[in-house]
């Protein structure tokens, strides 16, 4: 079995297809190679290794390290060292590397094969003693860290105690000398605390260090961000070991990162970071301020310090011709990783760039018209789900603001809330449904869960590309990075900009795309769907099969969804419109009315309100089908509470008080949900029914004869468990439609249907299409009552269910297709074979889940219908799903 791919001088056994095996980073590193990029030459072992670890507790495959030691040979080989050897050390990274890319979650150790013999040979070879043992108290921090489990601390505090008796400020400051003195230090501190010496023998190291790569994939981080982006635990890890380059051999070396686009804007323009005389992460730990890569970027920003555009103009041109080269083979925009030293480029990485929406739009619909790559798949390259980032608020720009902070403007948007210091308590404050802005220092993958919970993010330290950045913008968060003026008060309680005081709890409001906090909450208007949205959108539009509406019960939110571009309202809940303070007395009498007179008079009221309503809905969706559902509330939301509602219900219509209460009591239901509603309420009182269906059909007549154009309403009769409710209530409608229509002397096309949404319903949709004209799935109702699981309870076990794997998804958000979806399944096929040419729709939160989305595709249901602000993602994810 092979468990081991090289990689190097010109070729790679893997290459960029290989990402299951070899990881993104390997697949990638091997390609680069392949391609004839200065790679440093390495070799990558598998996931298959990652899965057999954990497949057979915890022990490696036979043959592994035997292949290893071959690997490592021929990478010294390759550079003229030797792994281990006192004179010419080889020293490499050993790095992680999944499938999908997890940024900062796994860790990476650099420079391992030092030890007190070869740090001599290194420095001899370099020249330089100060460099050799610079890279080897990193190594004892990394690897203490990473495989020994000892905190960062430990060793930091160290080196900032001898900093300070001696007055240095930067470590650029310390001697060869210094740098001893501190590996002196450090060794001590490790055999403190484990009790054994600092490792010496390099395979010991190497072996250390890839069984912590491995044993990260299971680590809480790692863990908490596969949940997030639902990557199956199964997929393991690869390892990639690394032949050293140093970008911390003096002046002239450096490392960076860059993008080949602008991933916040999408901007065709070079991007990035890199610091002169430093190694790895020091670039996007924060703790050094990078250096933009271009000069007009440092121009724009007002920088004094040198680009590397004019501090190192051979390495950077041979840089920006590696980006055009990347980006023409990969046809998208890339995000790279690399190190100069002594003045030549190496590169170390390079995967497909995380970019906001706003830039995936932009460099998609650019990729296409530089001729890149065609429509279909430029409509492919964008994320639906992200289009929710663009579909948001942004500052008002005339509105009053008092700035308290500018930064670094890393991640779009615009959002308030009030301020808090910890991740944890982001979460926790957010659970109670506060919003909250996280404000931090800088941020690492320990935070991840309060980045999530909070609206916005702050850090003080870190450029574009530090944790804060690269994570705040994958989740579509704004975020304010390195704003430096920025202190936190050591209590946790408040912190100072500029000489002022914000306390925690404090209400601010974060501008991710100008890089600014403000005092107090600023106003924000809607984004403009234009331009580039607007053509790929477009683009969508032309390739997709079925039809988007809208979820709204209101002209406003009718008006949202036509801007947004829905092709209807797919659903129209009407017990919305009886909440209305002027209303609900009206909506009370009826439901406790004694009689069918006394609930006539109560019908009489509402009557009238209700057509006002449909004829605004009508009037704003004209020329296309609105789905109206008929009532079905839990009566219990409607039952006055408070002696003063009974007491308003009682002088309105005219019924004794205590006559109320009693009855009032008498409609309390223990289980509401699974109680008196939807058609159940048209079975026991058919006139509401009949009052709301009359309403309909009278305001169509109006907007049509209005208008003019076709008004084409589709009443929805809610939670038909058989096909007789349906036949009850069907009749009555079309009763009184055919009387509205005497009356009116007009015609109209009208549907009557059902929401499909008991599993007894799915189970019997033959018989249910006899009367039903069309079927839309009630997907939040028919999850709750296939799983027998409670919508508004289960937040508090679910997360369980989640964590422990028992459920891969949250069936509420993702159509759980095995259960839920073979429900659906049956409906259809059933449902067709009565009523081949039956309308077929979706109306729960699930149709503007991409992933639902593709599963009704499949299905080949008509329509999706959505909230407002979804309809997009959902027009984006139906073209998707199609193609
Ligand atoms: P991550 O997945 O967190 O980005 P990487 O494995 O890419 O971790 O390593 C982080 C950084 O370490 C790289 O960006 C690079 O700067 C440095 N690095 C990794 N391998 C080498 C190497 N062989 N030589 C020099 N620097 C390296
Ligand atoms: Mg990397
Ligand atoms: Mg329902």
């Amino acid at each position: 079995m092979k468990w081991v791919y090289s990689f190097g001088e010109g070729s790679g056994e893997g290459d960029a297809s290989m990402k299951h095996l070899l990881g993104g980073k390997g697949a990638n590193l091997a390609e680069m190679a392949s391609l004839g990029l200065p790679v440093p030459p390495g070799f990558t072992i598998t996931t298959e290794v990652c899965t057999a670890f954990y497949d057979n507790d915890r022990q490696y495959p036979d043959g592994l390290k035997a292949q290893v030691a071959a690997a490592i040979a021929t990478v010294g080989a390759a550079v003229g060292r030797v792994f281990g050897d006192a004179d010419k050390p080889l020293l490499v990274s050993v790095r992680s590397g999944a499938r999908a890319s997890m940024p900062g979650m796994m860790d990476t150790v650099l420079n391992l094969g030092l030890t007190d013999e070869t740090v001599k040979g290194l420095a001899s070879l370099a020249g330089d003693e100060r460099f050799a043992y610079d890279s080897y108290r990193r190594f004892i921090q990394m690897y203490s860290n990473v495989v020994l489990e000892l905190d960062h601390h430990e060793f930091e505090d160290i080196l900032e105690t001898y900093k300070e008796e001696r007055d240095y400020f930067l470590d650029t400051e310390l001697s060869a000398d210094d740098w001893k003195s501190i590996v002196a230090s450090y060794k001590g501190v490790v055999e403190k605390v484990r009790g054994k010496p600092f490792p010496q023998d390099p395979t010991e190291q190497i072996w250390g260090a890839i069984g912590a790569v491995f044993g990260s994939w299971r680590n809480d981080r790692a863990e908490t961000y596969r949940r997030l982006h639902n990557i199956p635990e199964s997929w393991g890890t690869a390892v990639n070991v690394q032949a050293m380059v140093f970008g911390n051999m003096g002046d002239t070396s450096a490392t960076g990162v860059a993008f080949t686009r602008n991933p916040s804007t999408g901007e065709n323009e070079y991007y990035g970071e890199f610091l002169i005389n430093a190694q790895g992460e020091d670039v996007v730990a924060g703790i050094r301020t990078p250096q933009p890569l271009t000069k007009s970027a440092r121009e724009a920003m007002g920088e004094e310090d040198p680009s590397l555009e004019e501090a190192m103009p051979k390495a950077y041109g041979e840089l920006t011709a590696v980006f055009d080269k990347l980006e023409k083979h990969y046809r998208d925009m890339q995000d790279i990783e690399f190190t100069i030293q002594e003045n030549k480029l190496w590169m170390l990485q390079t995967r497909n760039g995380k970019r906001t929406a706003k830039a995936a739009m932009k460099i998609a619909v650019d990729l296409c018209q530089e001729g890149l790559i065609n429509r279909e798949e430029a409509v492919l390259r964008v994320e639906p789900g992200s289009l929710d980032q663009l579909l948001h608020p942004s500052l008002d720009p005339n509105a009053p603001r008092d700035l308290v902070l500018a930064g670094l403007p890393a991640s779009p948007g615009a959002a308030s809330g009030e301020v808090v210091f910890s991740a944890d308590e982001a979460e926790r404050l957010s659970q109670e449904g506060r919003k909250v802005i996280l404000v931090r220092v800088e941020t690492s993958p320990e935070d991840i869960h309060g980045m999530h919970a909070a609206q916005a993010i702050v850090t003080a330290r870190g450029g574009m590309t530090s944790h804060a950045a690269v994570v705040a913008r994958g989740m579509g968060r704004p975020c304010v990075c390195g704003a430096g003026d920025l202190k936190i008060d050591n209590s946790g309680a408040f912190f100072t900009a500029g000489g002022r005081q914000v306390n925690k709890g404090d209400c601010v409001t974060v501008d991710g795309s100008a890089g600014k906090v403000f005092f107090g909450e600023v106003a924000t208007m809607q984004p403009e769907l234009s331009g580039d949205f607007a053509t790929l959108m477009g683009w969508a539009d032309n390739v997709r099969r079925m039809a988007v509406r809208a979820n709204a019960d209101t002209p406003h939110d009718a008006q949202v969804a036509r801007n947004f571009g829905a092709q209807g309202i797919g659903l129209c809940r009407t017990e919305h419109m009886f909440f209305d303070a002027e209303r609900i007395v009206a909506v009370r009498e009826m439901i406790l009315a004694e009689d069918k007179a006394g609930r006539e008079a109560a019908l009489a009221k509402l009557l009238p309100m209700q057509r006002s309503d449909f004829e605004d809905i009508f009037r704003v969706m004209s020329g296309l089908p609105v789905t109206v559902r008929l009532l079905d509330p839990p009566l219990h939301e409607f039952l006055p509470h408070s002696d003063d509602e009974i007491e308003e219900v009682a002088k309105s219509s005219g019924m004794d008080a205590q006559k109320l209460k009693d009855r009032a009591h008498k409609l309390q239901e223990f289980n509401p949900m699974l109680g008196h509603r939807g058609c159940r309420l048209g079975v026991s009182y058919p006139e509401i029914y009949e009052m709301q269906a009359r309403a309909i059909v009278e305001a169509a007549c109006t907007i049509a004869e209005e208008t003019g154009e076709r008004v084409t309403p589709e009443i929805m009769v809610p939670l038909v468990a058989k096909s007789e409710e349906l036949s009850f209530l069907k009749k009555r409608i079309d009763d009184v439609a055919s009387a509205v229509l005497k009356e009116r002397n007009a015609t109209l096309d009208y549907l009557v249907g059902t929401m499909i949404e008991l599993p007894r319903a799915a189970l019997t949709a033959d018989e249910i299409a006899g009367d039903a004209e069309f079927f839309s799935f009630g997907t939040n109702d028919l999850t709750q009552t296939t799983f027998g699981l409670s919508r508004d309870d289960s937040a508090s076990f679910l997360p369980d269910y989640l964590r422990r794997n028992i459920l891969e998804r949250d069936p509420f958000v993702t159509i759980d297709t095995q259960g839920v979806g073979a429900l659906m399944e049956v409906a259809v096929e059933k449902g067709r074979k009565t009523r081949p040419q039956i309308k077929l729709g979706i109306c729960g939160e699930h149709g503007g889940d991409p992933d639902s989305i593709t599963f009704v595709e499949n299905l080949g249901l008509d329509y999706v219908s959505c909230s407002p602000y979804r309809a997009p993602i959902a027009r984006l994810a139906a073209a998707q799903a199609k193609l």
